[in-house]
């Protein structure tokens, strides 16, 4: 058995039988997202701790091209655990389904904050500085080709930013060298109808660039 797969034993991951030809597995991202999702259950760095009914770290496949980040979740994730189910996680699914994108399908759906603010209120500065490294180290881990950031926390947290949503639309940023685009959160377009065009044009720019990468 080679050292890797003696570590993978030694964390519980094995044994591990490979085929002659299939990628060795990551040990180092094996071992860095079971930490994560035994310290993101855990924390109390901020009050939203003591109002959750837990902690909503993220789905989709771990090895996605494909990353998307909202703001914080709300009344339906909290009760689930999964971000993006309610009524903006419809909108979302559509969304992704508009370029040929599917949840757990070569995407990961991640939210800036992992526990919710009472009442769907904003994230306040201190809850967003103490949740950002559980967001940051899952994009490491993942190591996406491309990061959609919803909204505004999204985008000003990713690119340390107070820019306007609107201004920083159509533009290919860099979020630790990885091409970031901005596009309008889910839960507003379900409040401002005519901005889902301009939404979907952010779609389409977002799969043009993909394509380009
Ligand atoms: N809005 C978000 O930003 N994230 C969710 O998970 C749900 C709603």
């Amino acid at each position: 058995m080679s050292r890797r797969e003696e570590l993978l034993v030694e964390m519980g991951l094995g044994p591990v039988w490979r085929l002659k030809n299939a990628p060795a597995p990551d040990v180092k991202a094996e071992a860095g997202w079971i930490e994560l999702k035994q310290q993101v259950p855990a924390c109390t760095a901020c009050g939203l701790h003591k109002s959750r009914t837990q902690t909503v770290f993220g789905v989709g496949d771990e090895h996605a091209e494909w990353m998307l980040v909202g703001e914080a979740p709300g009344a339906e994730e909290d009760r689930l655990g999964e971000p993006f189910v309610g009524q903006a996680g419809k909108l979302l699914d559509g969304m992704l389904a508009a370029i040929d994108l599917k949840r757990d399908e070569n995407v990961y759906i991640a939210n800036v904050l992992k526990c919710r603010p009472p009442g769907n209120r904003n994230p306040e500065p201190g809850e967003v500085e103490h949740c950002t490294p559980f967001l940051k180290r899952q994009i490491a881990l993942i190591r996406p080709k491309l990061i959609i950031a919803m909204g505004r926390f999204a985008a000003q947290t990713l690119l340390s930013s107070d820019a306007s949503i609107a201004s920083m639309r159509g533009k290919v940023h860099r979020y630790e060298g990885v091409p970031l685009i901005v596009t309008y959160h889910p839960a507003y377009l379900l409040r401002t109808l005519p901005d889902k065009a301009k939404a979907w044009e952010d779609l389409l720019f977002a799969r043009r660039t993909m394509r380009s990468l």
